[in-house]
Order: structure tokens, then C-alpha cells, then sequence
């Protein structure tokens, strides 16, 4: 049966189809060989803490009520860390789910939201999917990223601004004195959506307190976080954001899914919270990680940007869907990025050291075969 034409809202129609990467369960019956490393998602080879664990499996008991909607357990543990008031923060099923909470609840129809390029996906998509038009602007080749360029396009009126830093997926980090001169000069009516999805992977001194440059800033923001990267939870679908009152968030509210978040994944989320021996295991490793791949690459003649997270992204030299597809009969999934004018760039995650060096000899054995 096909759809009446006049069926799919246009806005819909047009979208391209996310590329969501590829479940290990599916690899083997797709390509005929063992998946040997995935390292197309930026998920934490570490995994979840163990107590994050147990924490899901005891909330499983509880599967036949339905959840706290507004999570109180998990935003009041969030507000103490951050010291901000529970109210001020809002839970969703990832914090994909709230980028497109946001946009349904601030943007019109032919609203202009500004970006940069390379983008996480869905800050372009969830918006185009509310009717509003997208500019990016790109990363110069040094990779620092692009304030003037962003103000630029600020001019000609946004409803929204939306970025990640540490960025993904390009990797690095913006720097205090951009991050002031940015917030500085973005219009007052402008929503800042400060997306810090990789913000536990900045080295030290990377580091600088961007919410509070945010709260005296006297602008709207929501900064965006994560359990799926650090904390190793990406199967369980929790992320929160932290607004810059609570009216914001008490809209989101009405915007949302009202059982976001599970019971199982919100145990999981405030265990995971609470053992932060585990989170820095796993951040030790990502860091020692990408320094010494991204030295291997450079000895191999692959360039790859400046990295404050926990993946590289490397330039493949030729399309980069090629050199994945031909990692992937090795075994190895890493994300091949398809936005120009980044076509010939890939992004690998830093997995174990025994897994980044599978990947590391195939890609050696794939760029020696040309
Ligand atoms: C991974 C990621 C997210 C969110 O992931 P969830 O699993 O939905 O919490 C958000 N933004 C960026 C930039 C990411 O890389």
C-alpha cells in the first residue's frame, strides 16, 4: 500500500535517514566476519560501573509501576553536583530527546537556527523536522572553532544557537576567551543550547566553568549532558539539561514525553552517578588513548583534529565511506562522515588499547595496499 503524497509533512520528507551506526548484532550477519572493535558510537569500552548494574537489575523488580515523571531522585542528585536548583534541570530519554524538546518548544516555522559544520546530526535534522532553516558554519583548517563566522550569521536573527564542545564530532574543545567573546556577542533574544555530550573528557587544562559564564551572561541557555559516553550508559537513555531558570524547563515539561526516562535507566543513572572511581577509570583511559593513536596516525601520514573527547577524527585522504567500508571486513566499524566538506573524514572512538591497535594495523594494512 503507498502513502497518500499529501500524507508525510514536507519538512519530514525531506530529511535524510539518521545514520544511527550499526548494533553489534547486526554486524556478523551483514559482513560475514566478527565484529572485532566498535568504534563507530563513542560508547565507553569500560562499559557502566558495576553498582550502575545492580542498581538496574534490583529497579527491574519494580517494572510493573510506572516511573517517577519527573525524576526527582536523579535531578536532585544532579542539582547537588551542580548547585543549581532541582527545577533548573530536566531529564530526557538521552539528551537527543532534548534537543528535539527544545526545538519543539521555541521554534516557529521558518525560524533560523545557527550551527557549525562538522555537526552532530541531530542539531541540524531535529530542527529542519520543526519547519526551521539551518545555517553552519564551518571549522577553519586549525580547527579552532569559528566565533566570528558564528556571529556572523547570529546577525541576521536566531531563534537558536547550538553547538558541542568539546565538539563532536570533530573533537576539540572551545576555549574560554572564544566562549566569552561568543556569548558576548550573540543577540539576548538568541537561545544559547551549549551541547557538552564529551564535557568529562577535558583535560585539565581545557577546563573552564562555562556554566557560570553562562549564568552571568544574562542570556536564555540550556547546556546539554549525558550518561551516554563517560559514564558508560549509552543503552539506557539518560541525559539532562541544566537552564538558565526554571521556566524553560517547567515549558520543556509540556514539550516532552512525560515518561521520559525509565525507572530502570533513572537507578542506573544515579548509581553510575555516585562511583566515581569507575568514571575515572575511564577517562584515564580515553585520554591516554587519544594521545597515543593521534601520535600513531601522524606517524602513518593521517591527520586528525585536536581531540578533547573521546574519539579522533581523521582524515581518510580519499572518501572515508571507503576506507570504512574496507575497515569493516576487518572487523572494525568506525563512523565515516558524510557532510561536506568533511567527505573525506572518519570518526573512531577510543575503545581499549588492544582494540585501537586492531584498528590501527588495519587501517595500516588498507592505506599500504593502495
Ligand atoms: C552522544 C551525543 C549526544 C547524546 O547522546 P544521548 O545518548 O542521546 O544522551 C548528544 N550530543 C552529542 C554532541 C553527542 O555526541
Amino acid at each position: 500500500m503507498t502513502l497518500h503524497s499529501s500524507l508525510i509533512r514536507p519538512e519530514i520528507e525531506g530529511l535524510p535517514t539518521y545514520n544511527a551506526g550499526l548494533a553489534a548484532a547486526r554486524f556478523q550477519a551483514t559482513y560475514g566476519v566478527p565484529l572485532r572493535a566498535k568504534l563507530d558510537s563513542n560508547e565507553n569500552p569500560l562499559g557502566p560501573s558495576p553498582a550502575a548494574i545492580a542498581a538496574a537489575l534490583a529497579a527491574a523488580q519494580g517494572l510493573g509501576r510506572y516511573p517517577d515523571a519527573s525524576g526527582t531522585a536523579l535531578r536532585t542528585a544532579l542539582a547537588d553536583r551542580l548547585g543549581a536548583s532541582p527545577d533548573r534541570i530536566i531529564l530526557g530519554n538521552g539528551s537527543e530527546d532534548l534537543i528535539g524538546v527544545i526545538y519543539r518548544t521555541v521554534l516557529r516555522p521558518g525560524d533560523h537556527v545557527v550551527t557549525l559544520c562538522p555537526s552532530f546530526g541531530l542539531h541540524e535534522f531535529a530542527a529542519q523536522a520543526c519547519g526551521a532553516g539551518v545555517t553552519k558554519v564551518p571549522f577553519p583548517a586549525d580547527w579552532r572553532f569559528p566565533v566570528a563566522g558564528l556571529l556572523a550569521a547570529l546577525e541576521k536573527g536566531a531563534r537558536v544557537l547550538i553547538f558541542s564542545s568539546p565538539s563532536n564530532p570533530a573533537g576539540p574543545a572551545i576555549t574560554a576567551a572564544d566562549f566569552a567573546r561568543l556569548i558576548a556577542g550573540t543577540p539576548p533574544d538568541t537561545l544559547i543550547v551549549f551541547d557538552e555530550a564529551y564535557v568529562e573528557y577535558l583535560d585539565p587544562e581545557a577546563r573552564f566553568d562555562a556554566l557560570a559564564m553562562l549564568e552571568s551572561s544574562g542570556h536564555a541557555w540550556i547546556s546539554l549532558r549525558t550518561f551516554s559516553k563517560a559514564y558508560g550508559l549509552a543503552g539506557a537513555r539518560v541525559g539532562y539539561g541544566i537552564a538558565h531558570d526554571a521556566g524553560l524547563v517547567a515549558a520543556m515539561a509540556k514539550a516532552r514525553n512525560p515518561f521520559a526516562v525509565n525507572a530502570v535507566a533513572e537507578a542506573a543513572a544515579l548509581a553510575a552517578l555516585g562511583d566515581d572511581g569507575h568514571l575515572a577509570r575511564g577517562l584515564a583511559l580515553a585520554r591516554s588513548e587519544r594521545r597515543r593513536v593521534s601520535a600513531v596516525l601522524a606517524a602513518l601520514g593521517v591527520a586528525c583534529a585536536p581531540s578533547q573527547t573521546n574519539f579522533l577524527f581523521f582524515d581518510c585522504g580519499d572518501t572515508a565511506t571507503g576506507t570504512a567500508e574496507m575497515l569493516r571486513q576487518h572487523g572494525i566499524l568506525v563512523k565515516a562522515w558524510m557532510e561536506p566538506p568533511f567527505g573525506t573524514h572518519a570518526r573512531v572512538t577510543m575503545g581499549t588499547a588492544e582494540e585501537n591497535d586492531l584498528f590501527l594495523g588495519a587501517l595500516r594494512q588498507i592505506r599500504e595496499s593502495r
